[in-house]
């Protein structure tokens, strides 16, 4: 690739030096007693190298192990003004972020050409703040409810005592959870193999709401359209790109930014306000905060905000990418949250991982920190290495008297009624988990249908026959022809 030999060979450099800044004189032979040793235990640089080397992995993310990503820019070319007073996504506004993509199953060193949902995440470095994005290339996903998220994903993984990858686990599950259909036709489908990360759209997937500066609230999503067209690989294709190459998503899209070949996407957003969501809901049966479930654009046309361009790689993969921490707590005042269930949950769930994998100030690292300035009063703990509040060292609480950081009302959104009895409601009954799949499969022409039937038949191989005749039921209830296809996909194996 041209980035390799781009790199520059040179013989002369800086001296030297231990972590501490000591000058070195030899890094090339053990300081030992007598020419065949042992080894002293002075020699500290040795002892240090080996540590350093054994510390040199944190603990992969449990999901979304295997990324890429790359710097870039959000400019806004459209007028959502009179939806979000957020200053991001006002007319002109044009915004640095970092982006990170990834495979949800596989480990840190998995093959980029799997089939799999790609993981489409964006840091916003906003005036107001960070705005972080945590979507998918598809707009839904398998579960609504948190509680079988991390069910969910132990069918992904891998079994206890095989230690492989489990189709019967994976069928069981989606077989007993009819929420999945939608997302597992996408997976299915062409779609579920990008060539790379370039050639697919993205999606917010939740719904949120924007917030505009005279405290009207609409819910939204967000939609990210891929300028490079859509391309994927087909099973046989993607073989025979892991067999040439593990990484060829970050080959992609690492050698375009390079060659100054820089992605776009279309940022589009589909609004509804309160009064329309009721109205929706009555009319469809649809959740309209179901992350099953899309906003049909006959319903809901999208809006178009803006341009999302990559164009400048990371030059610290670890620091940069393998550190970035996103987390869809992170939003601005004119974006919120909903009552989106999976959405809450991530809310805690992902800022709690970051915690765990990266250490307590995981925010203070530079590619996650804000670009503009952030006054908190959390204190010590893992990676504290920046000033504590040193202009006003004394106001380490609040409220106090010595002139700390303070609130501001002008930031609150406004009120937002909530009603019900709290109870553990059933999500699965009377929910309408076949109509969404069908418009899908409906919308394949007989090449995409044919591909998506054979691509299931191969994802099946050696389930058993009652999790199968399960799966093939819940397919026809989307549409009697998807579930006599794969049917026989399976038979003609
Ligand atoms: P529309 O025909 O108005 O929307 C079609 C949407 O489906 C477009 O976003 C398009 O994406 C996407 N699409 C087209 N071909 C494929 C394909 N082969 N695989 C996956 N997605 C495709 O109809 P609806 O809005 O009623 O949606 C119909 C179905 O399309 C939904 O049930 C859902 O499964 C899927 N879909 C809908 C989205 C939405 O937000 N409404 C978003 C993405 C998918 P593109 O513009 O990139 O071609």
């Amino acid at each position: 690739m041209s980035t390799q030999s781009d790199q520059k060979l040179s013989s002369s450099g800086e001296t030297l030096t231990t972590s501490a800044g000591n000058p070195i004189a030899d890094n090339q032979n053990a300081l030992t007693a007598g020419p065949r040793g042992p080894l002293l235990l002075q020699d500290y640089q040795l002892i240090e190298k080996l540590a350093h080397q054994n510390r040199e992995r944190i603990p992969e993310r449990p999901v979304h192990a295997k990324g890429w990503g790359a710097y870039g820019t959000l400019t806004i070319t459209g007028d959502v003004a009179r939806f979000t007073k957020a200053k991001v996504l006002q007319p002109g506004a044009i915004t640095p972020l970092i982006q990170r993509f990834s495979t949800v199953a596989g480990e840190l060193g998995a093959a980029d050409a799997e089939r799999d949902v790609r993981g489409f995440a964006i840091k916003f470095y906003t005036p107001e703040g960070n705005w972080d994005l945590v979507g998918n290339n598809t707009p839904v996903f398998f579960v609504r409810d948190p509680y079988k998220f991390a069910d969910f994903i132990h069918t992904q993984k891998r079994h206890p005592r095989t230690h492989l990858r489990s189709p019967t686990a994976m069928w069981d599950f989606w077989s007993l959870s009819p929420e999945s259909l939608h997302q597992v036709t996408i997976l299915m489908s062409d779609r579920g193999l990008p060539v790379g990360v370039r050639n697919m759209n993205g999606y917010g997937s939740h719904t949120y709401s924007l917030i505009n500066d005279a405290g009207e609230r609409v819910w939204v999503k967000f939609h990210f359209k891929t300028q490079q067209g859509h391309k994927y690989w087909t099973n046989a294709q993607a073989a025979e790109v892991v067999g040439r190459s593990r990484e060829s998503t970050q080959e992609d899209l690492f050698g375009a930014i390079e060659q100054r070949n820089f992605p776009r996407w279309t940022l589009q957003v589909q609004i509804m306000t309160d009064a329309q969501a009721d109205g929706w809901s009555e009319r469809t049966g649809w959740n309209p905060f179901d992350l099953t479930k899309v906003w049909p654009h006959g319903d809901c046309p999208p809006i178009e905000v803006g341009v999302l361009e990559l164009n400048r790689n990371p030059d610290n993969y670890f620091a940069e990418i393998e550190q970035v921490a996103f987390s869809p707590s992170n939003i601005v005042p004119g974006i919120g949250f909903s009552p989106d269930k999976m959405l809450q949950g991530r809310i805690f769930s992902y800022a709690d991982a970051h915690r765990y994998r990266l250490g307590t100030h995981y925010e203070a690292l530079p590619v996650n920190a804000p670009r503009c300035p952030m006054h908190h009063y959390h204190k010590d703990g893992a990676l504290r290495f920046f000033d504590n509040n040193t202009k006003t060292p004394d106001a380490y609480y609040e409220p106090n008297s010595f002139g700390g950081p303070k609130e501001s009302k002008r930031y609150a959104e406004p009120a937002l009624s909530v009603h019900g009895a709290a109870d553990r409601f059933d999500h699965r009954s009377g929910n309408d988990d076949y109509t969404q799949a069908g418009n899908l499969f409906r919308l394949f022409d007989s090449g995409q249908k044919q591909r998506l039937f054979q691509n299931i038949a191969a994802a099946m191989q050696g389930v058993p026959d009652e999790i199968k005749r399960r799966q093939i039921a819940l397919f026809t209830l989307c549409d009697p022809a998807y579930g006599a296809g794969v049917a026989q996909a399976i038979g003609q194996q």
